[in-house]
């Protein structure tokens, strides 16, 4: 299949070169989403969904132009070249700055994410199986339980992309993951806890083993307790206190505080007017600028084994890489595309551009972004805590528009006292000024309690466009912060 792919590709961008074209890059991608949810006793949703096509984009007088169609034959690709021409000149005729395109080494490469279990070979029986065992443990559990869902996700992208500089790639990338939650209400009060992440749960490049592994059937007992235990908890006063953030609440914070304002576009003012701007401006960059304190640093890296941002090749034809976006606390990287590259100087692109099908141009996305993991045992890091709170599980965030002030509310939360994990906390909230907070870090947890965490549905650009992205990070305490807000 992918021969006569990989011709019909080569013949766009033949036409696109004798229509003029300084440069085109086609990309034919064709993407499976798999999605199965479970509410209570029923099946909620259940969609198989197929997309295929092929995307031009070609570089004229210095500005871009983008067209696509989903009709595979030389003829509509013809009127596509000619249509991506078009539009690249009429575009050249109001640019503002022309566009050049940071270099790149040319390759030609077949790669595919090494998967035991094709999670879209497993029978829909089989899932639809697990799921509704876990809203059944979750339901019987208490009656209080009002709500109980559950998630999978799979999703395949075949990606044929050449460019007429000559790189052909050809890759396949595959994920799969899910999750499960439950929503216990009494007397007007109502908590919900998720697992192992919210937002439908933990994904990564891996096949369907990954949903194996996350155990949702222990995970739904789980979350039906502690959403009930909430319920009956103490509410979170307002004060200064140490924090020491779980994983999936600290992948939310590494996103939403590193990831996106380290999106070279948005840095530029591209993304303004949908997403916002960030205050990591070009100005600041390798300048010493503290984002943090010694003990953080950041990377960009699409090379992390099971990533949900992790890749070969970015929709651009740039090979996966890992950068240093902050070091020992110092801004020192952005995520980059080879168009926002070459505006700020750089020599080449992080490979941070992706587009989420044929049809959409590719844009700054975050690959992994991790932190990196320090030297704490996480039982010495809670006995070595005299007072604070442990806080997991994202359930509310807000942040202005250049990622600077921001507050975020954990599902769940634990007071420490003297060293020790007691009661458990309701209602709990932080907030902090970016730099401020990853300046207040006084503990990372070592590798072995590293791991990564995926988030499928990160949303930029207009048309919209829903990533997935991954975060690596180990608990991570933070001290003198302001939780209790608004309670
Ligand atoms: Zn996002």
């Amino acid at each position: 299949m992918s021969g006569n792919l990989a011709d019909l590709v080569t013949y766009a961008l033949k036409c696109c070169e004798l229509r003029g074209a300084d440069y085109a890059d086609a990309k034919f991608m064709d993407t499976h989403i798999e999605l199965i949810s479970f509410k209570n006793e029923s099946l909620e949703s259940m969609n198989r969904t197929k997309k295929r096509g092929i995307g031009i984009r070609v570089l004229k007088n210095g500005s871009w132009g983008f067209a696509s169609t989903n009709e595979l034959t030389r003829d509509k690709v013809t009127e596509l070249a000619e249509s991506a021409v078009k539009i690249a000149k009429a575009s050249s005729l109001v640019r503002k700055f022309e566009i050049e395109l940071a270099d790149e080494p040319i390759y030609e490469d077949t790669v595919k994410t090494p998967v035991k279990k094709d999670p879209f070979e497993v029978g829909i029986d089989e899932k639809i199986g697990v799921l509704q065992e876990c809203t059944n443990r979750a339901k019987s559990y208490s009656e209080s339980i009002k709500v109980a869902t559950s998630n999978f996700i799979a999703r395949k992208d075949h990606l044929v992309l050449h460019t007429t500089e000559g790189t052909k790639i050809d890759q396949l990338t595959i994920w799969s993951g899910g999750g499960v939650a439950s929503t216990a209400i009494e007397s007007g009060e109502v908590q919900t806890r998720s697992l192992p992440a919210s937002f439908r749960g933990d994904f990564q490049t891996r096949g369907y083993e990954h949903f194996e592994e996350l155990n949702l059937l222990e995970a739904a007992e789980k979350t039906a307790k502690e959403s009930i235990e909430l319920l009956t908890a103490k509410k979170m006063v307002q004060e200064r206190s140490t924090i020491i953030l779980g994983h999936s609440q600290l992948a939310l914070q590494v996103h939403e505080s590193c990831g996106h304002p380290t999106e070279l576009d948005r840095a530029l003012g591209y993304e303004a007017a949908y997403a916002g701007t960030s205050f990591l401006t070009p100005d600041l960059l390798n300048k010493n600028f503290k984002y943090g304190n010694e003990l953080v640093t950041m990377v960009a890296d699409a090379t992390v084994p099971g990533g949900l941002g992790t890749f070969f090749y970015d929709h651009e034809g740039v090979k996966a890489q890992s950068n240093l976006l902050v070091d020992k606390g110092i801004f020192v990287g952005y995520l980059s595309s080879r168009e926002t590259a070459k505006t700020v100087g750089l020599e080449r692109s992080s490979g941070a551009a992706r587009s989420m099908g044929y049809d959409k141009i590719p844009i700054i996305r975050m690959t992994n972004v991790n932190l990196k993991p320090g030297d704490w045992n996480f039982d010495e890091l809670i006995a070595d805590t005299k007072e604070g709170y442990f806080l997991d599980t994202n359930r509310s965030w807000s942040i202005d528009d250049i990622r600077m002030n921001f507050q975020f509310g954990s599902e769940i939360c634990y007071r420490i006292k003297n060293g020790e994990m007691t009661e458990m906390v309701k209602n709990s909230t932080y907030t902090g000024i970016t730099p401020e907070f990853w300046g207040s870090v006084s503990g990372i947890c070592k590798e072995k309690e590293w791991r990564v965490f995926g988030t499928p549905n990160c949303g930029k650009g207009e048309p919209g466009q829903a990533a997935y992205v991954g975060h690596g990070i180990a608990p991570t305490r933070f001290e003198n912060v302001r939780v209790g807000i608004l309670n």
